[in-house]
């Protein structure tokens, strides 16, 4: 496989780009060597630079559940960009998209669309602080919610990725409001509450964690969160930016039916395009400007293209699709496992809904630090190997790896053939 278009690319990149990257975790930092520069994408199938073909198991970190460049989806943008790019003022579409949301998600009566998953879990704690007058943000290690400053702290994805305890720049006030917790840990959440339960706005959650690998939450740690944050006159914010419209068709919210005060979304909602939205009870929601007192704003939020392609993309995940997603990841994990296990190498598969990882111990991964206990320096040799052979995987032992609806039979004949020799690669590894 040639990567000279990839490599000349990236040294050029690396001149006018810091790392080459937009993105920390589209680096290949963690396991070496060049990241493949994207050329174009169909279905389950990306071609680089360099014209190589991978079935992609990233899918654009979680959008891209009906597979690349889904014709319904390239349809309902081409139109809406025929129409205007961008208008400053309300459209009706985007009344569609806030309705698409609520009536897939029960908590949330009322949505604000905004550019990326950032932006949404930054303005939800902020309309969290607004409305209790309280100051402390609770997170979980390992969980990510985008580079809001509040919650970079022990964050997992390109933060855990390259070994980062919290970010430079974040500045000391920020983090002393942020309250750091071991994830499916109701004892520490108990703990914190009780000695400082009145200082607490709320406490925010991956629905499901998938940023420091899959992890989902323990029987009745969410249902936990709910209690207690209620208890004390907390709210408690669901991130479903990596869950929502994935798992399920209501997200992580349709898996276990606990509802959070504040929900924030992204990825799918947003069909790749850059948009994701933070909603909850109209209640909650009339705190936001122009209606309320905290302010949120944004030049492009629910932008027209945007908009349309996450709708189109909603409207097109139907009940089948959901089942395509399910069935997917269950033949991977069944064949990532079935390969591991040929290898005698210890491992674990781990499941969140339809999002997996793979993780090279042989006990529970419940929370980062067991995560992080893991044999992770398995993975690059894992990974390259599956890269060599045609299958894009995460760069990194710390995410989730996301099946489309678009897998076909050759895409998992790729994979059925590269897995063999990639198990061997990361029983051979050495630390
Ligand atoms: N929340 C979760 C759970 C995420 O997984 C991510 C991104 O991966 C974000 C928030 C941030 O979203 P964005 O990258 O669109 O800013």
């Amino acid at each position: 496989m040639s990567t000279t278009e990839s490599a000349a690319l990236f040294a050029r990149a690396s001149g006018v780009i810091p790392g080459g990257v937009n993105s920390p975790v589209r680096a290949f930092n963690a396991v070496g060597g060049t990241p493949r520069f994207m050329a174009s994408a169909r279905g389950a199938w990306l071609t680089d630079a360099d014209d190589n073909r991978y079935v992609d198991l990233v899918s654009s970190w979680g959008p891209m559940i009906l597979g690349h460049a889904h014709p319904a989806v390239v349809e309902a943008v081409r139109e809406a960009a025929l129409g205007g790019l961008s208008f400053g003022a309300p459209t009706e579409a985007e009344i569609q998209l806030a309705e698409a949301i609520i009536g897939r998600v029960e908590p949330v009566e009322q949505v604000r669309l905004v550019n990326s998953g950032t932006e949404a879990t930054m303005s939800a704690i902020r309309l969290a602080r607004g409305i209790t007058g309280r100051t402390v943000v609770v997170k979980f290690a390992g969980c990510y919610h985008g580079h809001v400053d509040a919650l970079l702290a022990q964050a997992g994805s390109g933060v855990a990725t390259l070994g980062l305890p919290t970010s430079p720049g974040v500045t000391g006030a920020q983090a002393q409001d942020t309250v750091v917790l071991p994830y499916n840990d109701l004892d520490a959440v108990r703990a914190v509450f009780a000695e400082r339960g009145s200082e607490i706005a709320c406490v925010i959650t991956e629905a499901a964690a998938g940023n420091m690998g899959a992890v989902a939450p323990v029987a009745g740690f969410n249902e936990g969160l709910r209690e207690i944050t209620r208890e004390h006159g907390a709210l408690l914010v669901m991130d479903e930016v990596m869950t929502g419209f994935r798992v399920s068709p209501a997200g992580w919210f349709g898996l276990d039916g606990v509802a959070g005060d504040l929900y924030t979304f992204g990825k799918v909602m947003s069909g790749g395009l850059p948009a994701a939205a933070f909603g909850g009870s109209a209640e909650l929601m009339s705190y936001l400007a122009p209606k309320g007192p905290v302010y949120q704003a944004g030049t492009l939020s629910g932008n027209p293209v945007a908009v349309a392609a996450g709708l189109a993309t909603l409207r097109t995940a139907d009940k089948a699709v959901y089942e395509t997603l399910d069935a997917n990841a269950a033949r991977l994990v069944g064949l990532f496992g079935d390969a591991l296990s040929a290898a005698g190498v210890p491992h674990r598969v781990q499941t969140a809904g339809n999002m997996f990882s793979v993780f090279f111990t042989e006990s529970p991964v419940v929370d980062y630090e067991t995560a992080k206990a893991a044999e992770t320096w398995r993975f690059p040799a894992f990974f390259h190997a599956l890269l060599d052979a045609g299958v894009y995987g995460p760069p990194s032992a710390f995410e989730a790896w996301f099946v489309s609806a678009a897998l076909d039979d050759d895409a998992f004949a790729v994979i059925e053939r590269a897995l063999p020799a990639a198990a061997q690669a990361a029983a051979a590894a050495v630390q």
